[in-house]
């Protein structure tokens, strides 16, 4: 049956299809599933074939500085210089293989932290809701699909609520499609197939459930073959633009070393090959060849890093970025609170009922004036407790289980979960309760009109329960219970006035209402507003802040950075949280509704104070986005939902929960936070301005390296004297001991004062003024430590090869001990902390010494380089040189510590 070609799912009626794939409109069961996942494999695509060796190789080769060695092989390999020949081309196999090893550390690196974010499904399985790794749906399996999902695997669709879905991944068509339960005809075309739904296509509104009729590699996305992800970009901004400056560095050092080839045999007629070499020299000594391959390892460790903080880079630019935020704008629930909301007061017409106990687990007690009320008499005592408890168990989506430890498991909506418990606690079995009275209209939460109503059928009639934002259920009733359970007329102030009570404890409040209306009406916004509904009460939760949230909070303030709360709660609900988590001294608060009133420059004007905007809509997200971006400030800004997306891919950093975040949000998003918590955004800051600082020191470390090489090959040229340091010995000191050095600075950890700068402005060049003059003052520093070496050694009449060996443990002697001034740009290194580094750094330098002794002792280094051995004190010689360079640069940072504090 698996070759046969797959029936026209679109244009079968439902039934049809569940028992062509032998399953039932409530699910398999378990252990099916299981063995039709064994049948079927896993419900992926296969991955792209990986590059070929070669290829990798090749695109290592488009290098101009490969090319220019190679070059330079050849022509020293045919004026008959075998050995130097062989050095450059080893130099240029060991640079490659450098590269490949680097470049494939890195997408490894990228790609396993991608591979965290795996998606979810919710399934039927066994007659209960679940929540499963979407590679084990199977086909068969009944999913439900919310707005905001992504749909696993490709589905016939069994019922639909106002579902919509965004198919441009499939078809390209990017306004997204109503979906529906009827066949269409079997000659549509896919994007017609109202009645499929298709994996890897986004829900962008309503709710669908649907059986799975193809998984993985047989879906429509596996049968075209094109990839869910695309590979993200492996390079930021920066790095682009240090690529481009080696670029024009490499091209300008080329035309240098032709002139001066051209000027030294031709105008002075010196020998052709030692002009040539020279040449060479120069090129090689003036290109910063380690530099790329350097920074993208710094990028690839800073992602790493923050992953492990549990902040997963989707974007890479994001890493330098986050260094620059100004303002984050964060939700409120669930990433500055807990979002594990409980019940604690119950308002209804007869008195306020104080709910007892905490968390999921339904023990607590209902005390009405400190009286404690039973639920087996709430019938009696309080029957709209009792009412309110039906209706809240009733219009919920969630479900709380007990686990084996003896809490409760909740899938689920927090505040539903909440709300369960609440019923629970009356003596309501909300699983008998839904079976009792099934659902049959839904109208789900949308946290635009801040409400879901269900229909329940009550005899020839139909009960409709609505739940929601106190101030948009109240706009739908006409009445109201009063303390006997009887409907009297509303009183919508005194109700507003409750609620208002409620939220200045930090409450969330919910009104719930009910009406009894006849079977054939359809349940939408309208019908409601024009039958009139009646209160049965309202219910404050709470839902504490996060306590870490409250200390990143404090961070952020000083690394001057803002913290703005953006949330659907209400005012008075915020701005007590908002206190309590210390945004500022007195929360100021603006309402969504003001937002509506206000054009963009006056909201412009408000963002510079606002610290809380409440009743707030996700569209307005996007407009708070451009307010501040317009501003002048760099915006991260948290979401969850379908409808963040846009405000997500507008900021700056689009921040998406990783738990209850929808996958429209994930993939708006440059950051997941794996635990959806405000202090990982703050982490995420830390690390991201880490990042910055490691990679300047990267180019403050390499540059003068080049620059004092440099310097001294121009002024042996230009004096004409002998090369201090041969080609190949910059060549080894460029590519194997510089590297090893400079590899540590990736791994820096984060300087203390961090998180107490202010925020780095992205017009900032990497080459700051600082950077150039300390740049230019080491270079200056370096070539005159080769020079003085090389010429005192010289004048003490030994032979060329010990001065230049000289010079070259001498020069990596100044390395490094620039090393250890580098890894403070400006704070002194002469501390204790400084003194001992950490063990990377002491790997490094050990490794750095070992080479040099494997250079400056071994017989066959001598043939290929042209080293030679050097009596032991001579090494003392170069390490106080190099003791000598970090005194000076200490001194350099005293001085501009005292006169620019
Ligand atoms: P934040 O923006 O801080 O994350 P939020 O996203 O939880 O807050 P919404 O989910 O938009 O805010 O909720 C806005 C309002 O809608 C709440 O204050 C509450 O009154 C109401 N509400 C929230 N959840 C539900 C629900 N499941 N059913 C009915 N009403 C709800």
């Amino acid at each position: 049956m698996d070759n046969a070609p797959p029936p026209p799912w679109h244009s079968l009626d439902p039934d049809a299809v569940l028992a062509h794939l032998r399953t039932q409109a409530h699910g398999l069961h378990q252990a099916e599933a299981v063995a039709r996942l064994q049948q079927h494999g896993p419900n992926r695509l296969q991955d792209a074939p990986p590059t070929p060796w070669w290829r990798r190789v090749l695109r290592q080769l488009a290098n101009l500085l490969i090319v220019v060695l190679l070059v330079a092989a050849a022509v020293t390999l045919a004026l008959g210089h075998v050995i130097d020949g062989a050095v450059i081309l080893a130099v240029v196999a060991l640079n490659i293989g450098i590269g490949l090893v680097q470049e494939g550390k890195a997408a490894r690196a990228l790609a396993a932290i991608r591979a965290l974010l795996t998606p979810h499904a919710q399934v039927w399985r066994d007659g209960r809701l679940i929540d499963i790794d979407a590679t084990h749906v199977v086909p068969g399996d009944v999913v439900q699909v919310n707005a905001g999902d992504r749909l696993p695997a490709d589905l016939r669709w069994l019922r639909t609520h106002e579902l919509e879905v965004d198919e441009s991944a499939l078809t390209g068509e990017s306004v997204p499609v109503p979906k529906q339960r009827e066949p269409v005809a079997a000659h549509a075309e896919l994007g017609d197939r109202a009645s499929m739904g298709y994996a890897g296509t986004l829900a962008t509104r309503g709710q669908g459930v649907g059986v799975v009729v193809a998984t993985g590699m047989q879906t429509e996305m596996g049968r075209i073959g094109r990839l869910l992800e695309s590979v993200g970009e492996t390079t930021t901004p920066l790095v682009r633009q240090m690529a481009q400056m080696g670029r024009w560095i490499t091209l300008a050092v080329l035309a240098a070393a032709v002139v001066l080839f051209g000027v030294g045999w031709g105008l002075r007629a010196l020998p052709a090959l030692d002009t040539f070499m020279a040449a060479v020299g120069l090129a090689v000594a003036a290109i910063p060849e380690g530099l790329p391959a350097i920074l993208s390892v710094t990028l690839a460790i800073g992602v790493q890093r923050m992953a492990q903080r549990r902040a997963i880079v989707r974007r890479l630019p994001a890493v330098e970025t986050l260094g620059c935020v100004t303002v984050i704008g964060s939700d409120k629930t669930g990433t500055l609170t807990r979002n594990e909301m409980t019940v604690q007061a119950v308002v209804l017409a007869g008195g306020v009922v104080q709910v007892q106990g905490s968390g999921y687990a339904p023990q607590g007690a209902l005390v009405r004036d400190d009286q404690v009320l039973q639920p087996a008499e709430l019938w009696r005592e309080a029957p709209t407790l009792l009412a309110l408890a039906e209706g809240a168990a009733l219009c919920n989506d969630a479900e709380l289980v007990p686990s084996e430890t003896g809490d409760w498991r909740l899938s689920g909506d927090p505040t539903e979960g909440a709300l369960l418990t609440l019923a629970m606690k009356a003596g309501l079995e909300p699983h008998t309760l839904r079976e009792e009275q099934p659902r049959c209209a839904v109208l789900p939460f949308d946290s635009q009109r801040r409400w879901m109503a269900t229909g329940h059928p009550l005899g020839e009639r139909v009960r409709v329960w609505v739940k929601g934002a106190p101030e948009a259920v109240l706009a739908l009733c006409r009445q109201a219970l009063d303390a006997d359970g009887h409907p009297t007329p509303l009183d919508a102030d005194t109700w507003l006035a409750h609620a208002e009570t409620q939220a200045t404890q930090g409450r969330r409040v919910l009104a719930i209402a009910t009406a009894v209306w006849p079977a054939r009406r359809t349940l939408t916004p309208e019908a409601l507003a024009e039958h009139g509904l009646t209160l049965v009460g309202q219910v404050g939760l709470i839902d504490p802040p996060r306590p870490e949230a409250q200390t990143a909070v404090a961070q952020c303030r000083a690394a001057g950075i803002r913290v703005i709360m953006i949330t659907g709660d209400h005012a008075t609900t915020a701005r007590a949280i908002a206190a309590q988590l210390g945004l500022s001294e007195r929360p100021t608060v603006l309402t969504g509704q003001a937002i509506e009133a206000m054009d963009d420059s006056a909201l412009q004007q408000a963002v510079r104070e606002v610290d809380v905007f409440a009743r707030a809509a996700p569209h307005h997200k996007l407009r708070l986005v451009r307010a501040l971006q317009g501003q002048g400030h760099v915006v991260a800004m948290t979401g969850d939902g379908v409808n963040d997306a846009p405000a997500l891919k507008a900021a700056d950093v689009g921040v998406a929960m990783g738990r209850h975040g929808t996958e429209a949000a994930k993939q708006a998003a440059a950051v997941v936070l794996t635990d959806d918590n405000f202090a990982t955004i703050a982490h995420a800051v830390e690390e991201g301005r880490t990042v910055y600082d490691n990679l300047r020191k990267v180019i403050t470390f390499l540059l003068p390296i080049n620059g004092g090489e440099s310097v001294s090959l121009l002024v042996a040229v230009l004096f004409g004297l002998a090369l201090p340091i041969a080609p190949v010995q910059i060549l080894w000191v460029n590519m194997v001991s510089s590297i090893a050095l400079a590899m540590v600075l990736a791994f820096e950890p984060t300087e203390p004062d961090v998180m107490r700068r202010p925020p780095r402005s992205p017009s900032e060049p990497m080459l700051t003024p600082f950077v150039l003059w300390r740049v230019g003052l080491v270079s200056v520093l370096f070539a005159a430590g080769i020079f003085g070496t090389y010429g005192w050694a010289l004048h003490a009449g030994h032979p060329a090869p010990w001065a230049q060996t000289l010079a070259v443990n001498t020069l990596v002697a100044m390395e490094i001990f620039y090393l250890f001034s580098v890894r403070y740009l400006k704070a002194a290194s002469f501390t204790w902390a400084g003194a001992r580094g950490t063990p990377r750094v002491l790997a490094a330098v050990a490794a750095a010494c070992g080479l040099q002794a494997l250079f400056t002792y071994a017989p066959f280094m001598h043939t290929w380089f042209g080293s030679a051995d050097l009596p032991l004190p001579w090494l003392a010689i170069s390490a106080a040189v190099g003791l000598a360079v970090l005194l000076v640069l200490e001194l350099e940072k005293a001085v501009l510590r005292r006169w620019r504090p």
